[in-house]
């Protein structure tokens, strides 16, 4: 069962083989993508700085809930790359990328807290887990992760990243359930909520990105299927959010 969500999940890779497959996988990312730099780049330093307050926002709200244990081997990294892609994630530990394409979406602080906040609650609710270990069943055999690294490295790699949305030589992106989808959105508006940030701008940021799609959508909408069903559960859900909320001055 989920510590956060209550809610049982298939959950068969250990969470600290999953962190340290995502320290080398994010290193690897990092060395192979511009990342900017927070002295000389405004854009990093906003992502530093919110990206900060949300990770504060979430170890006050785990030792609020008696659950600091959830965010064990969390090291918080936040990094942006220069890149026209609309995109950001998290992986397991707490490495997060924000995609400066994603920031003219955004446009707003509060709307960049509330997809790191999203991207966040699908890392510490462990959705990726969820489907790491679906895929370690469905096309490994049930193979246990340090065993399948060793046999077979690149199709490991390829659905470790497929399975946090960072793209893989594989192709095709799973987009996520609509109930990973569902949880993200109201742990992702808490969260932003106790960093000061306004929850309410997550319904014109939705839109926004919506509307970002066109012809050529983004990965990331196709990953997150932005729709009328996601508005009117965020209406729903907006007035427990507003709980949380104080704004910054
Ligand atoms: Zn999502």
């Amino acid at each position: 069962m989920n510590l956060l969500t209550g809610r049982k999940q298939l959950s068969l890779v250990k969470e600290s083989d999953l962190q340290l497959m995502a320290t080398t996988q994010y290193k690897t990312f990092l060395t192979e993508n511009k990342i900017l730099n927070s002295a000389t780049s405004r854009d990093a330093a906003t992502v530093d700085r919110v990206g900060a307050r949300i990770a504060n926002a979430i170890t006050k709200y785990y030792d609020s809930q008696g659950k600091e244990s959830m965010l064990e081997g969390y090291v918080w990294e936040f990094n942006t790359v220069d890149s026209k892609e609309i995109n950001a994630w998290c992986l397991p530990g707490g490495k997060v990328v924000v995609y400066t394409g994603l920031l003219p979406v955004t446009q707003n602080e509060a709307s960049l807290a509330i997809v790191l906040g999203h991207e966040i609650a699908h890392s510490v609710a462990k959705h990726g887990n969820e489907r790491m270990s679906q895929a370690m069943v469905q096309q490994m055999g049930g193979m246990a992760l340090e065993v399948a690294l060793a046999q077979k490295p690149k199709e490991t790699q390829d659905l470790f990243m497929m399975s946090y949305g960072i793209g893989s030589d594989l192709g095709a992106m799973l987009p996520w359930s609509r109930q990973q989808e569902t949880e993200a959105d109201q742990y992702g508006l808490i969260f932003s909520a106790m960093a000061g940030y306004d929850p309410r701008e997550a319904l014109p940021f939705w839109q926004r990105m919506s509307a970002a799609g066109g012809a050529n959508p983004p990965e990331f909408l196709s990953t997150h299927p932005s729709d009328a069903t996601r508005i009117r559960k965020l209406k729903q859900f907006m007035p427990e959010a507003l709980k949380y909320y104080t704004p910054r001055n």
